[in-house]
């Protein structure tokens, strides 16, 4: 603050960023990433589209604790809301008109559900049409999941149990 910039934050590592840092990277990139996280996104092998980074920076703005371009070991994951364990892939159309692309969408939904996280497929139509709507709409689910995430994980022991599923999931 002390150079007369308001101060502005970098939506993937919560740092603070400067105004003309802030507004290169809304230039070109369309989020508000620090100079480090610029060289994250510049290296990422897939590129979040753009009605991605338009729900997940509304739903940064709705306060949730979210995560653009996660990859979890396996796979990379458009949004990961990770205490709601909600798992958010904003596909186009054609995940719907190919075939093969539909049928991996499926088994990435099971090994997701296999970790415990409900996945959530927003189609870009619904966030081009109506992103105040679809952001609400996704809020409500993020909200709802995770209260029951939460009353799950205080009321039995289904955590460890997912946890030690998995384990032996992914062993064979
Ligand atoms: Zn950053």
């Amino acid at each position: 603050m002390q150079n007369g910039y308001a101060s502005y934050t970098c939506c993937h590592c919560d740092g603070s960023i400067t105004f003309p840092v802030n507004g290169y990277s809304m230039d070109r990139i369309q989020l508000p990433l620090c100079r480090t996280c610029q060289s994250w996104y510049y290296n990422l092998r897939f590129k979040p589209t753009p009605y991605t980074k338009k729900i997940y920076l509304d739903l940064k703005r709705r306060g949730f604790r979210v995560v653009i371009e996660h990859f979890d070991g396996h796979k990379s994951v458009d949004i990961v809301a990770k205490d709601a364990m909600v798992h958010i892939e904003v596909d186009g159309s054609q995940h719907n008109i190919n075939g093969e692309l539909a049928i991996r969408d499926l088994w990435r939904t099971y090994y997701s559900y296999i970790d415990g996280y409900f996945t959530l497929r927003i189609p870009n139509s619904a966030v081009y049409n109506d992103l105040e709507q679809t952001s609400r709409a996704v809020s409500k689910i993020l909200e709802e999941n995770r209260k029951r995430t939460r009353d799950i994980n205080k009321t039995n022991l289904y955590g460890i149990q997912r946890r030690l599923l998995m384990a032996l999931v992914r062993m064979f």
